[in-house]
């Protein structure tokens, strides 16, 4: 149950935007944030692409991106969407007819720039095809690739010239009545990317697709995408997210996730509260948590677990925690359920009586839940 009255430092009051569907996926309003990412297998290896997708949907992902740049692509598509078990959205650049071909093979969602298609007649059968195959569309402004005219007017990629961009794309869709649409004003620099979203925000209802592009490495680029996205989904902008890393998608999804996770915006899977571990540890803290890790991954139950170290903060930090674990001395240590000290247990065997503990308390919360529905 959420606390946030009784903890009103934690509210997050979401901008108000109108509702999209993508496949089968809410976007906007008051639906759940959605975390997406995007193969970076050859979309014609159709086997490599959908066993990525799957991977990716197992870890979370409610939409996964696929480039379209060529014709074999776009057929490859087909059987994509065909194997998926969430919706597809078609990345396309430039090419208008991949765009046609790309909502003919079942894309959800085309990501598509109108004003960089060519002339009125090719956005509006572009626009017509994912009309009549009830595909959404995502403007997608990138500071790297501002259109000419606005790099002239603002002399560099500034927020004001991203806004702008984001602006004309809209208007070409809304000229032809086609409302079915989200945006994204992406910059791989957190400063301008926070800001033109902080405006294209202000400037229309339509829902919001936050990243910060080429974040970088799974390190690096998590840092900036947590401290981008992270301030702007506080500050309740943000529809859907993707977290661009230099790795595997499936790290994506795990980092969103946890962005969302720690915003109080989303929970999924076992949130564990470890400490950093120090001279007091009455157990190899950092091994315990890697592998619980592991073996906890297949857990979609949203809960707690806090694994510390000594008695300093344990016990105090197993309160707020569905299972806890906190070491003492003798080579054993306390087990807690439901904030509780329950009984003792040997390191040898804990990780494994954790995983035991944490599977239990899961089918407890999933009976739960389902009793309430
Ligand atoms: S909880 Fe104990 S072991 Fe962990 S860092 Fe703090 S003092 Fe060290």
């Amino acid at each position: 149950m959420s606390l946030n009255h009784v903890r009103p430092w934690r509210n997050i009051y979401r901008r108000k935007s109108r509702q999209i569907m993508v496949g089968d996926v809410a976007i906007g309003g008051d639906a759940p944030i959605a975390v997406q990412t995007m193969t970076n297998t050859l979309t014609t290896d159709v086997a490599a692409t959908v066993a990525q997708v799957q991977a990716a949907a197992e870890a979370g992902a409610d939409i996964v991106r696929v480039s379209v740049p060529d014709e074999a692509s776009s057929k490859a598509l087909k059987e994509i969407v065909r194997e998926s078990p969430v919706p597809i959205v078609a990345d396309i650049h430039f090419h208008y007819k991949r765009g046609i071909e790309a909502a003919e093979a079942g894309a959800a969602c085309l990501r598509i720039n109108p004003g960089n298609i060519g002339d009125e007649k090719r956005v509006q059968e572009v626009i017509k095809a994912a009309r009549d195959h009830n595909c959404s569309i995502r403007i997608g402004v990138n500071a790297g690739s501002l259109e000419k005219h606005l790099l002239e007017k603002y002399g560099e990629p500034c927020p004001k010239a991203m806004v702008e961009s984001g602006l004309e794309h809209i208007r070409i869709l809304e000229d032809n009545d086609f409302h079915n649409f989200k945006i994204s004003v992406k910059a791989s620099d957190v400063f301008l990317s926070a800001a033109a979203y902080q405006g294209i925000a202000e400037a229309t209802d339509a829902p919001i697709h936050l990243g910060i592009t080429e974040a970088g490495g799974l390190v690096s680029g998590t840092i900036k995408s947590a401290i981008g996205l992270g301030n702007l989904l506080w500050m309740g902008i943000g529809d859907t997210i993707r977290v661009s890393l230099s790795a595997d998608p499936v790290e994506e999804v795990k980092v969103g996730y946890e962005i969302l996770k720690s915003l109080g915006l989303r929970h999924r899977g076992v949130n564990i509260i470890s400490c950093p571990s120090c001279a007091r540890q009455g157990f190899d803290v950092i091994k315990t948590v890697e592998a619980l890790e592991q073996r906890l991954e297949h857990i979609k139950t949203p809960m707690s677990l806090s694994i510390i170290g000594c008695v300093v903060n344990g016990p105090g930090e197993a309160l707020m925690t569905d299972v806890g674990f906190t070491g003492g001395g003798a080579g054993s240590g306390m087990v807690y359920l439901a904030g509780k000290a329950s009984h003792k247990m040997s390191n040898d065997q804990m990780i494994d009586h954790i995983v035991e503990q944490v599977e239990k308390k899961a089918a407890e919360l999933d009976a739960a839940a389902e009793a309430a529905e």
